[in-house]
């Protein structure tokens, strides 16, 4: 990247009038780290654990999790991590057979459904967790929470795992932050509910814009529908944040949709103040975000709830972008 780019590195995600929003990273991969540090990612707020079981032939072990999260939390130092667990799908499967042929995998057995069902692969994975976490600011999030049962489950499991460890003098954190992705227009209709049984949120737009707008994000053939600016989706979002808000949690996005940087100023006008990116897209997330006012981008959020398609508010956000940054 360029030097501009990289000078952009030491300077906060600051916009024109002061205001910090936290810029963190996504990453799949320990080795990633190095490209955050790099572009200044305040954290991790999304590593993407799956990939983990795709690298190898073998299920990893409970080893192979703690050394590639203590890897990645004793790089960021004092910065938080924020450990997604399994988010095994129909398009993260890798060599793992598919479960049953399913006809619809998507709205199949994935991601935190497939983790609870099947503890003896999510049992290590949360065990490592909890022990890594006592090298830095880990947090850990579950991924694809539909139903507060869920929830409930995976936090059970997680106090269990806690336990087992202590009661065996194992070293490790038991108070670490629980967070969950809103990917599920259930769960975002029930969020006044899960507000009260999280410590964070992130909102998942990539699966968000799937499951809302019933357009899977793997088809080709219906990718022009495939729009995080689509007005539904905003109105999700908007309710997301709202319920954060008033319940007094963090709330950050992971999705795609917080790297485009016109997207990103819409989040912040909505009311976002933490985004996570690719390593590679913080420094135009980070450039956006410096030139512009707080006000700037709530004038913007303000039109965009105004259109009826996705194609309007994109016309207005690039318009609004080339104006601004
Ligand atoms: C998402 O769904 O927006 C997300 C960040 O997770 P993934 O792309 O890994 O499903
Ligand atoms: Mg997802």
């Amino acid at each position: 990247f360029d030097r501009t780019l990289e000078q952009l590195r030491d300077q906060p995600a600051e916009t024109t009038d002061g205001t910090l929003v936290s810029l963190n990273a996504n990453i799949e991969f320990p080795h990633e780290v190095a490209a955050c540090l790099e572009r200044g990612a305040d954290g991790i707020g999304l590593y993407r654990t799956e990939f983990l079981y795709l690298a190898s032939e073998q299920e990893p072990s409970e080893e192979d999790h703690y050394q590639a999260y203590s890897q990645v939390v004793r790089a960021m130092g004092d910065r938080p991590v924020v450990i997604r667990t399994l988010d095994l799908g129909a398009d993260k499967m890798g060599h793992r057979p598919r479960a049953d042929n399913e006809r619809n995998p998507f709205l199949g057995l994935r991601s935190i459904r497939l983790a609870l069902k099947n503890q003896d692969i999510f049992r290590p994975q949360l065990r490592a967790i909890l022990r890594a976490a006592v090298h830095g600011d880990v947090r850990i999030m579950f991924p694809l929470i539909t139903t507060l049962a869920e929830l409930r489950q995976a936090r059970m499991l997680l106090n269990v795992v806690g336990e087992d460890l202590r009661e065996a003098g194992i070293e490790c954190r038991t108070d670490i932050p629980i967070g969950m992705m809103v990917e599920v227009p259930a769960a975002v209709l029930m969020l006044d509910r899960f507000v009260k049984e999280v410590d964070f949120l992130s909102i998942g737009t990539n699966d968000l814009v799937q499951y809302t707008l019933a357009v899977d994000r793997s088809n080709e053939s219906v990718a022009d529908l495939y729009q995080s600016s689509d007005p539904a989706v905003l109105r999700l979002i908007e309710k997301s944040i709202y319920e954060a808000k008033k319940a007094g949690l963090p709330i950050s996005v992971c999705g795609e949709m917080s790297s485009r940087p016109a997207r990103a100023l819409l989040l912040i006008g909505m009311g976002v103040r933490s985004l996570s990116v690719p390593p590679n897209a913080l420094p135009k997330v980070k450039k956006a975000i410096r030139s512009v006012s707080i006000k700037e981008c709530e004038e913007i959020a303000e039109r965009a709830m105004t259109f009826e398609s996705a194609r309007e508010v994109d016309i207005y956000l690039a318009d609004r972008l080339r104006a601004l940054v």
